[in-house]
């Protein structure tokens, strides 16, 4: 997807530091940590967001296990961790790049913002 700062992470054209990757998803840093742990999760394939994944695909089901790797990783699966997608312009999304947050290292709080 040209423009797509995300599909230019993917396709290692701008910089990030990955945490993890694989054949289907990347896992790396979010340039503005909003916990001590914040990483964004996305799929290499790019779709616009959640809305645009087709029935029976299953990738969202990979990064939730992804995300469950991370916290074994990390070490915060007993401590709590949250997975947050932002989606559409009243959900906050800023970047049209299918991304899951994953957030840890602090107490969060419900409603979010
Ligand atoms: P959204 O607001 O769409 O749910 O989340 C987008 C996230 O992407 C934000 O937390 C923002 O800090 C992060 N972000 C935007 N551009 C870049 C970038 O070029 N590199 C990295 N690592 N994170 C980015
Ligand atoms: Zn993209």
């Amino acid at each position: 997807m040209e423009d797509c700062v995300f599909c230019k992470i993917v396709n290692k054209e701008i910089p990030s530091q990955v945490v993890y990757e694989d054949d289907k998803v990347m896992v790396f840093k979010d340039l503005e940590p909003q916990a001590p742990i914040h990483y964004l999760i996305i799929p290499r394939q790019h779709f616009n967001s959640i809305m645009n994944v087709p029935a029976g695909n299953d990738i969202v089901q990979h990064i939730f296990m992804i995300a469950v790797k991370m916290a074994v990783k990390e070490g915060v699966g007993d401590e709590g961790f949250r997975v947050v997608n932002n989606c559409g312009e009243l959900g906050g999304q800023t970047v049209n790049h299918l991304h899951f947050h994953f957030l840890a290292g602090r107490e969060m709080k419900w409603p979010p913002g």
